[in-house]
């Protein structure tokens, strides 16, 4: 699983940083999220999923 964050998109809730840890980081200075692992592990594919899903500008793309 591939997944990338559309910054002119992302606002900065964090909530993917909180559904996946693992994943998505923020950066220190705008908050945007930063993905850390790319391609996505397999034992990290629900939670990246799960971020993607509850992101709340869908600015999250899995594939
Ligand atoms: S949840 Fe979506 S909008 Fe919020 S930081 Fe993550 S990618 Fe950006």
């Amino acid at each position: 699983m591939h997944v990338s964050v559309d910054l002119n998109v992302c606002q900065g809730h964090g909530v993917c940083h909180m559904t996946a840890p693992d994943v998505f980081e923020l950066d220190e200075e705008d908050g945007h999220a930063i993905v850390m692992v790319d391609p996505v592990p397999a034992e990290l594919e629900a939670d990246a999923q799960l971020a993607a899903d509850s992101c709340p500008e869908r600015a999250i793309t899995v594939s």
